[in-house]
Order: C-alpha cells, then structure tokens, then sequence
C-alpha cells in the first residue's frame, strides 16, 4: 500500500528543477568552450598595432590607467585588440597623425564587472551545489526514500517523518488499541500536565498481533495525532555483518530521538534483536544479537521518559521476547491488536473504500461476512483488487461482484483459464463442491455457502466455496465444532459416494478437519476420553499457532486414535447425509458443472425446490 506521508515532491516540480539544470550547464559550456564570447579581448604586439593604424583601420583607442592601449578595428567591431604601450614612443602623437579619436582610462564595451563576477564566481557555485544536491538526492533515493538518514558510523536506516499524516481515522476497528493509545497522545500533547502531578508514563508500549492488522499503521497514527516526528527502524536492521554495529545503531537512534523530543521511536518486528537471550551464544550472529538488545536495555533505562520521547514497537511473536524487555521501566504495556471481527472488517473495508469509487449495487456487510479470519492488509488488499478488476472490466466504478471476485483472488488466487482441467476432471470437482455445499446446508448449525465455483484457482484449487458467517461468532460449541469436520469431509464423500473412487483433491480438507478434529481433543477439552486436560500447548498464536504435545508418549498415541476416530464418524455422517438427498446432489453438480459459478441463492432455490427432507 502507498504511504501517503512519505511521498516526495511532485513531478512537475522536480521537472523544472532538471530544466533549469540543463539551461545553467549549457551556458557554462558555452562559457568554458568559447571563452571570446564573455572576454572578446585579443592580444597583439604592438608592430601589429603601428601597422593598422598607419593602414588606417583602427576606428577608436583606449588607454586603461594601467598602461594598456585597447582598439577596435573598423571592419570587425566585435573584437577589442589589447596591447601594450612600448616605452618612448609617443602614443598620443602617432594617433593624432592618424586621425583616431583616443580617450583615456576606460575599457570599452567589455562585460560589466558584476556580470563576469556573477559568470567566474557564482554560476559555478550553484552549478556544483545543484550537481550535488542532485547526486545526494538520487543517492537516498537508493537508500529507501527522501526520508533516510544515515548517522554515525552506522549506516542504519532510521526513517524520520516530521508528520505522518495518518491519524486515528485511519485505522478502522481496533478501538481497544487505540484507547491505549490515546493516553500516550495526550501525553505526548502536554507532558506537563504529568509532571505536576508526578506522574510519569510508561516508557514504552508494545504493539502484539498478527501480521497485518495495523500495528505499524497504528503507531504512526500516535504519531500523526500526537503532531509530533515519527522515527522508525526495523529490528531486522539493526542484525549486521559487523559486531558492534547494531549497538551502534542504537545509541544514533536515541540520541537522535533526544533532540527531536517530543516525539515517537517506533521499532518493528522488535522480536528480531528482543528474542530470549539463551547465553549459549556460540554462532556469530546471537553475539551481536545480545550486544544490540543491551544497548537497547540500556538506552531506555538511561531514558528520561519526561522528555516525551515515547517508544513504541510491534511483535507478532511476544513469546519469544526476552523477559528484560517486558519489565517494568520498559515496554511495559503490551497492547494487543487483533484480527479484526466482523464489525472491525466492515469498518475496515469503509475506509479503504473512501479512495476509491463505489456503485450503489456495493455491500460491505456481505464482504465482511465473506472474509472471516482477513487481516486488514488482506482486506486493504480486496479493495485494491477490485478497483483493479473494474479498471479491467472498463467500468467506472467498483461494483459488488469486484469485490466478491477479488475476495477470491486474495484467498484463493487468480482465476486460471487456461488451466486444462479436462471435463471428467470438471465433473468430480463439482461433486466435490456441492458435496461440501450440501452438507454444510443440511446441518442447521453450519453457516450457508455464499458462492461455489468450479474455475481453477493459480493456488492451485480446482473449485472453491466461499461461506459466509451470518454473525459474528465467539464460541463454538462441540456439536458446532463437529459439524465443522462434518462439512469438510463432504467433498470427499461426495466423490466416493458417486465416482465409488477418490482423488487427491481433498488434501486441504483433510489437513483443516485433522486440525480441528484435534484442537477439540487436545485443547478444547471436547472429547469424552480425556476431558478437559491441556494435552498440547500453543506455541506463536499469532503465526499459524503450531502446537507441541504436552504430555507422554502413550497419551500422544491415544490423542491420535481419537483424533481418527473423529474425523471417521464424520466422514460417516458427511456421506450418510449425501446419500440421503442424492438426488439433489446430482442435480446441484449438473447446475454447477453448467454455469461454473453460482451464488448462494440459485443453491438454496434448486435444494429447496420441491421440499427438501430434513437431515
Ligand atoms: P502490521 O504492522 O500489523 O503487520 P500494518 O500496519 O503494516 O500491519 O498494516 C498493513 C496495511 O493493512 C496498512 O497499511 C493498512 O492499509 C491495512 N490495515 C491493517 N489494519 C487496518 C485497520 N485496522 N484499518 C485500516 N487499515 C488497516
Ligand atoms: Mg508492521
Ligand atoms: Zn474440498
């Protein structure tokens, strides 16, 4: 996404700039090339002289004080001769015998003094500067914008934005965060106001969620708010080749911080330099690691927070952050910023959709609904593609199918039309698809399809239902849960039920029942054999949230025995459903197989054409 305060000068400015550039270079050329045209004077001896005027062609004469006599001859009026006046001989006499005007002590028509000071001295002055000015531009260009700095010997990029521009506004949902925030706003607004009462703020605040749900955006909107500079590096810059340099890159920043004050320090992905410090050092790298994360230790002990230099920094990893970080004095508030749910989702669609241009035929809820689980990157993402499809369907505004279709690519990727999906192969995939479709429609606890479709996917999925959730939801319950397995494992059923074979196309089903199959085991106390024990531990929640076993080795294998059992007895239900309303099953897949795509109404309208038997 384009930051909006970060631009630089517009390219009509800079176009004047290389304009009046070129002009100034031409005209030195000129100048340095052909020298007569700012000094038209000629030297010659002064026989040379004696000979024109005894020819008669010297037209006027001019005797500077310094003893030079300068001419002009008649036929070349352009060119002043100089020479010099020989001792003994009388000047003013032979000029009289030759009839020529002679006047004393002024230079004739030479460039004015102030013009050949300005043409020697100044235009070459500003000639380099501008050669420099430029470089040095194209220079930081290259080093990641007109806002990076280099300090010290470090050549750490530290951004600094004197205003960022984004404020609250911006950021849609995450009011909580944004609560948190606003004590540090106020702060940053009238320190004094604490200071009386004797109050001193929290040094720092750590921003936790997964990626893309506006951590960066978030700190920079306190800034924007705050009116104050925004300085920001990244952990991962601070990781060098040399040791020593990270630490050194700590102490420009803070110092160049304490200047600025008041004002924002923000470090992302911190877990870079913050990881827990294990002392085994050993490799290389950790060594640096530590120097850096000490100096950062320090920086912010020694730091007077009374200045009003605030520091923010983001994780998604908060668990591995070194305990030294999170004590008090430090970054001792942790705000978390988490994926946003279904009203955060539409908020945050609104506000991307502010740029962009939107018919009436446009609703949110529905996407917002689509997109359980999005990230606001993803859903900034959305609103992108779709401008980008109308762009491409030679429409003037986004409409709703835009979004739905760019809902898809973001999740599923771009549509493949040259894919070579042969027509049996079409044929199981749409079986395959109403088989989910149908399933989850029958059990009254799932949430309804919204779209199915069997045009492959660059992702490589062949087919794709996308569901919508009808509201937001907290808690899931076991029958819930189940039911969830149920419907993932009806494709497959599908396939078995009327091919009598299976494919391959089913392995991220699978992979997706098996997880939920066991988090009910192992984490949500939902199985009967073992009820509510933690049997496994969640490792980084915000990223994918891989799980370790929790317990022995024997209880693992009995985990396992119930998490197939599970998925079994609903694989039974899935099919026992499907052969229940084969008829209809035949019928959707023809549908489907026809038209490709069909919306969730034309599905509920066929299912429900002449009563359908309950499940
Ligand atoms: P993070 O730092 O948490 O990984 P970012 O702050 O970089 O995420 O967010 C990436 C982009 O996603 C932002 O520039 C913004 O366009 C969009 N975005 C994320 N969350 C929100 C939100 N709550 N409101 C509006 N836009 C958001
Ligand atoms: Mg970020
Ligand atoms: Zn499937």
């Amino acid at each position: 996404m384009k930051d909006n305060g970060r631009e630089s000068k517009g390219p009509r400015k800079s176009f004047l700039y290389y304009y009046v550039m070129i002009l100034l270079i031409t005209m030195l050329l000129n100048i340095f090339l052909f020298p007569s045209l700012l000094d038209r004077t000629q030297e010659v001896r002064y026989d040379q002289f004696e000979q024109q005027l005894e020819e008669g062609n010297v037209e006027e004469v001019y005797v500077t004080t310094n003893d030079e006599v300068i001419f002009t001859l008649r036929d070349s009026q352009w060119v002043n001769y100089k020479t010099g006046l020989v001792p003994g001989v009388n000047l003013y006499e032979e000029l009289k015998a030759a009839g020529v005007e002679a006047y004393a002590a002024e230079t004739p028509t030479q460039a004015s003094p102030l013009l050949e000071f300005f043409l020697t001295w100044i235009l070459p002055l500003i000639f380099f500067v501008g050669v420099g000015q430029l470089l040095s531009r194209t220079m930081m260009k290259r080093m990641g914008g007109p806002n990076a700095m280099t300090f010290g010997k470090s050549n750490a990029k530290i951004y600094a934005e004197s205003e960022t521009g984004i404020t609250f506004a911006d950021v849609a949902g995450q009011e909580e965060a944004k609560d948190a925030l606003k004590e540090i706003v106020d702060f940053l607004h009238n320190p004094n106001r604490y200071a009386e009462i004797g109050a001193t703020l929290p040094k720092g605040a750590l921003l936790v969620g997964p990626p893309g749900t506006g951590k960066t955006l978030l700190a920079r909107a306190v800034a924007g708010e705050a009116h104050v500079p925004f300085f920001s590096i990244s952990g991962s810059e601070f990781v060098e080749m040399f040791v020593g340099m990270g630490a050194a890159k700590v102490r420009d920043l803070f110092k160049q911080a304490a200047e600025k004050a008041p004002c924002i320090v923000f470090i992302d992905e911190i877990d870079t330099i913050g990881k827990k410090r294990d002392g085994a050092g050993g490799i290389g790298g950790n060594d640096e690691r530590e120097q850096t994360l000490n100096q950062l230790l320090t920086e912010m002990d020694g730091f007077d927070s009374r200045k009003g230099v605030v520091i923010l920094a983001a994780t998604n990893r908060p668990e591995s952050l070194d305990k030294a970080l999170l004590r008090p004095g430090r970054f001792d508030r942790r705000i978390p910023v988490e994926l946003p749910d279904l009203k955060g989702r539409e908020a945050i669609l609104r506000v991307h959709a502010r740029k962009v241009l939107m018919d009436e035929t446009v609703d949110f809820n529905t996407i917002a609904r689509a997109t359980s689980g999005a990230s606001g990157a993803e859903l900034a993402n959305i609103v992108n593609e779709a401008a980008l499809r109308a762009v491409r369907m030679g429409r003037r505004t986004v409409c709703q199918s835009d979004l739905e279709e760019s809902v898809e690519t973001v999740i599923a990727g771009y549509q493949r039309k040259d894919a070579g999906v042969s027509k049996n192969e079409k044929k199981i995939v749409s079986y395959h698809e109403i088989g989910h479709a149908l399933v989850a429609a029958l059990q009254s606890h799932s949430a309804p399809v919204h779209k199915i479709t069997i045009v492959p996917r660059t992702s490589g999925a062949l087919g794709y239902t996308m569901q919508v959730e009808s509201d937001q939801r907290f808690l899931m319950s076991r029958d819930e849960a189940f039911n969830k397995i149920v419907t993932l494992t009806g494709g497959r059923a599908a396939e078995e039920l009327i091919f009598h074979s299976v494919t391959t196309g089913a392995s991220n089903d699978i992979e997706q029942a098996t997880k939920i199959a066991r988090a009910m085991v192992t984490r949500y106390g939902m199985s009967e054999q073992f009820g509510m024990v933690a049997l496994e531990t969640v490792n980084n929640a915000y990223l994918g949230g891989d799980a370790s076993l929790a317990c022995s080795e024997e209880t693992a294998a009995r985990v396992d025995e119930e998490v197939v059992a599970m998925v079994k007895e609903a694989y039974q239900k899935a099919k026992q459903i499907l052969s229940g309303h084969e008829e209809k099953l035949h019928e959707l897949a023809a549908y489907l197989l026809d038209k490709e795509t069909i919306t969730g109404e034309e599905f509920m309208e066929i299912l429900n054409r002449e009563g359908a038997r309950e499940a």
